[in-house]
């Protein structure tokens, strides 16, 4: 009944793999993060599979769900990782993650998060600019290390995406033009420090078309080319991350075919793959789960008012992104078009518009698709603690993440002294 595999409806009751939501409402409270197991683990295996016999690494894109033990799993199953910050990093290393399999991403990178990352002896860093690159070489050079790099390079497509989440046009803050890319691999040879061995890039986010990957790509490899003309030894190629996920009625192609599209553009190249899927990875693997606070009728709208709101899960507010809203008990009571909103003190904190749904005050809701930027990107607005988090494996359940408290939401405050 559910379009979403591991998340199915059993008689009346929404369930993760064989636990019944409800339970997990008994046990956990609202609101919280639900976690298949299964379904991650699926994710990763269709991309890993899809390269067959290819030298591949797959490195998940941290921020799209940094939870330790939601990245534990994938470094128990050989996942490599995608990082955007020292925290990352930490987190990375603190759940196992193998040092060797990091790619250290992100236009801002400080002093300090580079001497972290060389400290670990990541596998490549990134570079997007070259006073950035500059910087790299001269904190390598005191450490007495040599930086392995690769550079991000724009490759100027439209990735027809949101607009927030499209990368790689020419006027966005990522990455090194095209034009200006072979000048800068070619000048980063007098950088006694640096190490080229890879090329990079990474067009956007929620992308629901191959077109705009594959564009990307041929044009890399053009540049990849050239490099090799003038004797670099390009060891990889990254090829960034951002294939969308079905949230309402959106096909994106399958991991399967994103990954042979790509490699029969690389064709007998010898280059090692490197992709950083972050969405498609956790996406579809997690919702967020509710409870119905109180039904509010006006003369122009009925209202859903629920115990999660958009400092749980920005998307709807930050983007007007649609996430599919399923009743977790199926009844029988007047079925009405809501408007399904949290607490928070903001018009724009909505979770879905004109649902419909037959719902009672105590319902509880299940906010679909909430697996990729829904915890990662939660706040503390209006002082709400942050949720719960639950991985459910079979008919097992862990808590990952314990609900925020009041004390922890304080903490590091202080109040002056007089
Ligand atoms: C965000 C990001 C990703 C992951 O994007 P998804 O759309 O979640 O797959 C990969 N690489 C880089 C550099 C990123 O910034």
């Amino acid at each position: 009944m559910s379009k979403f595999p591991y998340f199915e409806y059993h008689n009346t009751k929404l369930c993760v793999e064989s636990v019944p939501l409800d339970r997990i409402f008994r046990e956990y409270d609202t609101p919280c993060y639900v976690y298949s197991r299964s379904a991650l683990i699926a994710a990763f295996k269709e991309f890993d599979s899809a390269f067959a016999e290819r030298d591949h690494l797959i490195c998940y894109a941290v921020k799209a769900n940094s939870s330790l033990a939601i990245l534990n799993l994938f470094a128990k199953i050989g996942s490599g990782f995608d990082i955007v910050s020292g925290g990352e990093l930490q987190r990375v290393l603190k759940a196992g993650g193998d040092p060797k399999k990091i790619v250290f991403s992100g236009v801002g990178k400080s002093a300090d998060e580079m001497r972290a990352a060389l400290i670990a002896n990541i596998l490549c860093f990134n570079v997007e600019s070259e006073v950035e690159l500059g910087t790299l070489n001269q904190i390598a050079s005191e450490m007495g290390k040599i930086a392995p790099v690769s550079l991000r390079v724009n490759p100027d497509v439209d990735a027809r995406t949101h607009p927030y989440i499209s990368t790689g046009l020419k006027e966005n803050k990522f990455g090194i033009p095209f034009v200006e890319a072979e000048k800068l691999y070619t000048s980063s040879k007098n950088l006694t420090n640096i190490r080229i061995i890879g090329l990079d890039f990474h067009i956007g986010s929620q992308l629901t078309e191959l077109a705009p990957f594959t564009e990307a790509c041929k044009k890399m490899i053009g540049l990849l080319d050239h490099l090799e003309e003038e004797s670099f030894q390009i060891e990889h190629l990254d090829l960034g991350g951002g294939l969308g996920i079905r949230y309402f009625e959106e096909n994106p192609p399958s991991a399967q075919s994103y990954v042979e599209a790509l490699c029969s553009d690389i064709g007998h190249r010898s280059q090692r793959i490197l992709i950083e899927p972050g969405r498609s990875l956790v996406g579809n693997a997690g919702l967020l789960l509710t409870r119905v606070e109180y039904l509010k009728h006006t003369d122009h709208r009925d209202f859903a008012i629920v115990d999660a709101a958009m400092n749980d899960l920005i998307r709807p507010a930050l983007y007007d992104a649609y996430h599919e809203i399923l009743p977790v008990n199926i009844n029988d009571n007047k079925i009405k078009n809501y408007q399904i909103v949290g607490p928070v003190c903001e018009t724009g904190d909505f979770l879905g518009h004109d649902r419909k749904l037959a719902l009672v005050k105590g319902d509880l809701l299940a906010v679909m698709s909430a697996g990729a930027y829904g915890m990662s990107m939660s706040s503390n607005y209006n002082s709400r603690p942050r949720a719960a988090e639950i991985m459910v494996d079979g008919d097992q359940t862990h808590l990952i993440r314990e609900r925020e408290s009041l004390e922890q939401l304080i903490f590091n405050e202080r109040t002056l002294p007089l």
